[in-house]
């Protein structure tokens, strides 16, 4: 990180959690209706198919996938990793090289920036947190997702929202953030706000990808980042949705 220059950025500051307040989940927008309740819905299509499906289900179903073009260039499907009960879903765009290559998200140089943007919130993955992608397997060249493919993707994220219940999700980057609000504006006007995904509060920063390019947006990422930890705190002062 400090080859980076960005470690002075992910250390903790006290008083962060103090500063949590509900004025930050009153600033709600809602993007999307949501979801129909999936144990009412009949399996009739694929989709329905992914969506009364179990974490194991997910796992054989992702990874024989041929619902989009990425399936032919992949080496294995990467559906996510972490907490089945997370509070904290952290979604990003697709596998690269290196996630392709281990089955895991964010384990390349995005990924280890990924882990210190978690640490310096008192997070780690794995423990209250699940990541995931847009889509489960990479594109060619890392290029961006098109949107049919995020598209063909989607029924597997809705299910792993579904499975998790998490109570904030943070969309990270462009792809994220268009894909799951169904808006193509700037990361930099989604973020500071609590959006909605099919319910679940939403908010949006950079991806750590775009950070280790963009070192000026470090302190803008790290705005994200405590306005996240105060959206939770205040979050977790209401009850959560009964099942
Ligand atoms: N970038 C992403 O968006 N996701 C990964 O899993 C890795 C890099
Ligand atoms: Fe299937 Fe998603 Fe992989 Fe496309 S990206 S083949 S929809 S798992």
């Amino acid at each position: 990180m400090n080859e980076l220059g960005l470690s002075p950025l992910w250390v903790r500051r006290d008083g962060l959690q103090a500063a949590a307040s509900a004025a930050a989940v009153d600033r709600v927008t809602e993007q999307k209706e949501p979801a129909p309740r999936v144990e009412s819905a009949p399996p009739a299509d694929r989709a329905g198919q992914i969506r009364a499906m179990d974490w194991a289900q997910l796992e054989s179903s992702a990874s024989a996938c041929k619902a989009c073009v990425l399936h032919k260039a992949r080496k294995q499907a990467v559906l996510g990793v972490g907490d089945e009960n997370a509070e904290w879903l952290f979604v990003g765009e697709g596998p690269g090289a290196e996630e392709d290559e281990r089955g895991e998200p964010f384990v390349g140089q995005a990924g280890k920036l990924l882990d210190n943007m978690l640490a310096a919130i008192a997070l780690q993955r794995g423990k209250n947190v699940y990541i995931a992608n847009i889509v489960k397997c990479r594109p060619p060249g890392n290029r961006n997702p098109e949107p049919a493919e995020a598209h063909a993707c989607e029924p597997y994220l809705d299910r792993q929202i579904e499975l998790i219940r998490p109570r904030l999700i943070v969309a990270l980057g462009k792809v994220a953030a268009h894909n799951l609000l169904g808006l193509e504006t700037t990361v930099a006007s989604l973020r500071g706000r609590v959006h909605r995904y099919r319910g679940t509060p939403l908010i949006v920063t950079y991806h750590p990808a775009y950070l280790l390019r963009n070192l000026v947006d470090k302190a803008k990422s790290w705005e994200d980042l405590c306005f996240a930890v105060e959206t939770m705190t205040a979050l977790k002062q209401q009850p959560q949705a009964p099942t």
